[in-house]
């Protein structure tokens, strides 16, 4: 059961959920995500510069938001996103099949995400990578 501050975030961070209740991360996501959060920090930004016009002064701060708001958050996904690619390919019949498809986690012959708990084709189409592949 998700919390409210879990949901909050998951909306933020642009993050989907699986059935099972594990996040769902892509590089499609992530960028996503990071160009929904400028847009509402420059939309931010547009809103106090009406009410505060010498706001420039401050670049600083935009900037410092910037980083706390895009680009960290970004790149801790990033990392994230890694670390579970990596986790499926050694873990994973699909991590060398010649069908994954790193970058969205994806099978490439079901057009289908592959999860820790879930094997599209249940292991019935895998093939072997071969270094061409690659
Ligand atoms: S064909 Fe099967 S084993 Fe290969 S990536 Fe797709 S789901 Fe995984």
């Amino acid at each position: 059961m998700e919390t409210l501050w879990q949901k909050a975030q998951d909306a933020w961070l642009f993050r989907r959920r699986s059935e099972s209740g594990e996040p769902e991360i892509t590089a499609g996501t992530i960028v996503y995500g990071a160009v929904l959060r400028t847009l509402v920090l420059l939309l931010g930004t547009l809103a106090l510069l009406g009410v505060m016009p010498d706001l420039w002064r401050y670049a600083w701060l935009v900037l410092l938001a910037l980083w706390g708001v895009v680009v960290y958050p970004a790149y801790q996904r990033w990392r994230e996103f890694s670390e579970r690619v990596e986790q499926l390919k050694e873990e994973l019949l699909c991590g060398s099949c010649r069908y994954f498809e790193e970058t969205g986690q994806l099978c490439t012959l079901l057009d289908e995400h592959v999860r820790s708990d879930y094997i599209p084709c249940e292991g019935l189409s895998w093939e072997p990578r071969t270094e061409w592949d690659e």
